[in-house]
């Protein structure tokens, strides 16, 4: 935690610790999904697991806290909302919607640094990796499980034409700033 401004530690307090690392709300910990249906989303993925109760796995997201974040537009890491000109997002160029929510400037750094299969996705994706600063957060997309490309075997195994899985997707709306993702990590103290 050292090296982090304070809103940013006291962000992350509540979160569990895992080998002395505050685990971000989004990480997966043993989870096994199954389906439930929302009241106004239909069919979507859902989890049992107890937030700190396990081993959690930084490389997968909880589809089920994938969900509630887009849903009540809080910030990946930390679970917490955002306030005025908080919000960053990574972006691709492949796509206007994504799986993975919004984070706080802090909490976003904090997790890039920490976590080593959020660093070698990144860099491995870097060229084409921005983030970029909006002035709000989401439009929720819902998209019906149908297409191929999205989601994992799991998923798709829980889905079917008589059962779709829905997929939560959440994009920045009117972007700020936009930065590589290497440049954005150097500057990062700025962004804070
Ligand atoms: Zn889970
Ligand atoms: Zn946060």
């Amino acid at each position: 935690m050292t090296g982090l401004d304070a809103l940013t530690r006291k962000r992350l307090a509540g979160r569990p610790l895992y080998r002395g690392q505050r685990v971000p709300v989004i990480v997966a910990w043993n989870c096994r999904g199954f389906t439930s249906e929302h009241p106004e989303w239909g069919w979507i993925q859902d989890c049992e697991h107890v937030d700190g109760r396990g081993k959690p796995d930084f490389g997968q997201l909880c589809m089920r806290e994938q969900v509630r974040v887009v849903e009540n537009r809080l910030c990946q890491v930390c679970g917490q909302e955002f306030g005025p000109g908080e919000l960053m997002w990574l972006v691709g160029t492949f796509s206007a919607w994504f799986k993975e929510p919004a984070f706080h400037a802090g909490c976003g750094l904090y997790a890039m640094r920490m976590c080593p299969e959020l660093r070698r996705r990144r860099s491995e994706c870097a060229r084409s990796t921005s983030v970029t600063g909006c002035t709000s957060y989401i439009e929720a997309a819902t998209l019906r499980f149908q297409d191929e490309l999205l989601g994992t075997d799991q998923v798709r195994a829980l889905a079917s034409p008589e059962n779709p899985v829905i997929w939560l997707y959440a994009g920045p709306v009117e972007p700020t700033v936009q930065l590589p993702l290497g440049e954005w990590l150097e500057k990062a103290g700025e962004y804070v």
